[in-house]
Formats: C-alpha cells, structure tokens, sequence
C-alpha cells in the first residue's frame, strides 16, 4: 500500500510546473531565465516597503487589497470593484479556474503559450485544448470557438513567442465566446508592449485581463499581480481567494508603484530600445528572431554543431542562464531570451560569437 493512494488521480497524473532556474545564493549567473526586470525597483517602492516593515506587521493585512485596488482604479481609470488583487498574477489564474472550471469542463488557449495553464486545468480536473496560432501568428478565433470551453486564454504579449495578436481579434473571441464562457487576457507583458486590452472590458462583459507586478514592475520577489474584470464576476473571485492573498508589505510595494508609473515608463522604455538591438544582432548572427512586444526574444538557433539543449548549456557554462522548452516539439531550436542591462547583453552577444566561432 503506497501513501499515493489517498492522493487524488488528477494530481497523480500531473507532472507539474518546472519553473525557470533561479540560482544558488552566491552564483552569479547573467539571469535571462525568468523574464525578471534587470532594474531595481524604484527608490519611493523601497522606502514604502521598509516603512511598513514595523511592529503592525503582527496584524492581519486589509483582506481585499483594498487600498491597492484604489490605486489601481486611479492608475487606470476605473472603478475599484472591477479590480481584484493576487499574490502574483498566477494566484488570478489559480482564482479564475477555481471559480469558473469544474471537473471534466475544458480550457482553451492558442498554442504554444504559457505552460502554466494546462496544470491549473488539470488541478480542477478540467480538460485543457489547444489551437495552434494562425500562420504570421494570428488569433485562431474559429478553431477556439469551437471548442465551447469555460475558459480561453490569450496571452498578449504570448509567451514565449513575444508576439501581439490585433485588439480586434480579441474582441472578436469575446463575442465568439460570450454564450458559454469567459475570455482571460493575460498581460503579464503589456507594459513592454504598444497597447492594451482594458478598453475591451468596457463593450465585452465575459473578459478577464490580468496583469503582474513581477516583470514590468521590478517586483517579482514580492508576489503581486492585478485581475481587471466587471463588478459581478469581481465578487465571485473573492469568495474563492485566500482571505489574505496579499501581504502587507506587497500592497505597500503595489500601492506606491501604482502611483509613481511615472517613474517606471523610463525603464520599460529602455527595455524596448535594448529588445530592438539585441533582436537585430542576434539576426545577424544567423538566428531567425521574431517581433517581440515583450521582455524577451524567442531566438531559432542557426544551422550548426549545437542544438537548443545545446546552446542552453553552453550559455550557462559561460555564466548565462537562458530558457529552453524541451517539453515542446515546437520549441525545441529555440531559445528564450530575457532583455537584461546592455552591458549584460553584450556579454550574452560576446558568449554567441564565441559559440559560433567553435561550431564552424
Ligand atoms: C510571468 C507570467 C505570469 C505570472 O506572473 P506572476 O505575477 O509572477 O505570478 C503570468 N502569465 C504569464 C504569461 C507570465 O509570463
């Protein structure tokens, strides 16, 4: 009699997330893992945090994030009661399968995108579908139409594609989809892009748009991320979160990010102009690098001695880390690369030359 018996068959048969590599304390690799910001956060985000790091911290945090969800209202200009607060945009995902799927009811998304949302599918025991996206990367609105599912996720920036689908192609699968399920738009990436979709929350009742405090935000170590959805569904997802899902150090950090995006529009500026320069040189280096909106480049690997495996190995010996998806036949030449400091990415651009060098 194995203990795997009490366990339930769903779990069982997960294999389970495998996040990016994050390094031993006192390796220093150049991370371009984990789509992490490489600026710190600004100074006003540190000195709210250490402000609230005193004795109130033996009290309970404000439940709702209220006075987070406030300062996202103003940010964006709507309402308080359309917006919920996670602890990291993953716990919105956790969230908003939790209150919409139920065991044997299916999830869609276009393919490949974010490796997460099939394991919170199979967490409810829901049934995850996969389109592929339309060629030159289009929104496969029919084909995910089709599909009847609770749940159709677009990732926009995609992950790890990088890619933008049209606003308009968005909408369309609102409308698709209204008579049986809801939309999440996950824009974990949106600040680095050059629109958003909140203005389709307005005119499509079933969309869902979050967002995260871990990328554009400087912020992945604290775990804080926005959901953006009507009234109504708003208060559904709060019967289902922790009754303290963010903690108070994360609003503080939330909060005082929130009003100073003044201070931030700076560094995601500087990502887009590094993202331009690094994509162009890696073209001309031989690898075929699509349009990326995001913080990172998905790079093919020219012809040669070493495959995708073998670059990510050969990166990491020369002390840069960088993502390889072996689980994915469709990923298997490339390679994922976060936008780092330039200096970081001369170095990258240094290792690929002397890589290139050995495998003539
Ligand atoms: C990183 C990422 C998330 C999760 O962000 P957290 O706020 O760190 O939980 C969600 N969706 C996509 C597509 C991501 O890449």
């Amino acid at each position: 009699m194995s203990l795997q018996q009490w366990v339930r068959p769903e779990i069982l048969a997960m294999a389970g997330y495998v996040p990016g590599e994050q390094p031993a304390p006192g390796r220093s690799f150049i991370k371009l893992n984990t789509n992490e910001n490489p600026y710190p956060p600004p100074r006003p985000v540190l000195e709210a945090i250490a402000a609230n790091a005193d004795q109130r911290l033996r009290l309970y945090p404000e439940p709702s994030s209220r006075p987070v969800r406030e300062a996202a209202a103003r940010a964006y200009g709507l309402h308080p009661d359309h917006v919920v607060a996670g602890n990291g945009s993953d716990d919105l995902l956790t969230m908003i399968l939790r209150t919409f799927v139920g065991p044997g009811e299916r999830v869609a998304a276009p393919g490949p995108t974010y490796s997460l949302y099939p394991e919170l599918t199979h967490l409810q025991g829901g049934v995850y579908v996969e389109s592929p996206w339309l060629a030159e990367g289009g929104l496969p609105v029919a084909a995910l139409a089709e599909h009847r599912a609770k749940v159709t996720f677009v990732t926009r920036p995609n992950a790890p594609t990088g890619h933008v689908v049209p606003l308009s192609q968005v909408a369309e699968l609102c409308q698709a989809t209204a008579a049986f399920g809801v939309v999440v738009l996950d824009e974990a990436y949106v600040d680095f892009a050059e629109d958003h979709g909140l203005g389709l929350l307005v005119d499509h009742p079933n969309l869902l748009v979050t967002r995260s405090f871990s990328k554009s935000f400087c912020l992945a170590g604290l775990r804080i991320g926005l959901g953006f959805m009507s009234a109504e569904l708003a208060g559904q997802m709060h019967k289902v979160r922790d009754s303290y899902n963010l903690d108070r150090l994360a609003q503080a950090a939330a909060e005082a990010a929130l009003g100073r995006l003044d201070l931030y529009a700076p560094l995601w500026e500087a990502v887009r102009l590094e993202r331009r320069r690094v994509s162009e040189a890696l073209r001309q280096r031989g690898f075929t690098v699509g349009e990326s909106q995001a913080n990172f480049v998905l790079a093919a690997i020219p012809p040669g001695r070493l495959d995708g495996a073998g670059w990510t190995g050969e990166l990491k010996n020369a002390g840069i880390l960088v993502r390889y998806f072996a689980a994915d036949p469709r990923l298997r030449d490339r390679i994922r690369i976060t936008i780092g400091l330039p200096e970081e990415m001369d170095r990258l651009l240094d290792a690929v030359d002397g890589l290139l060098a050995g495998s003539r």
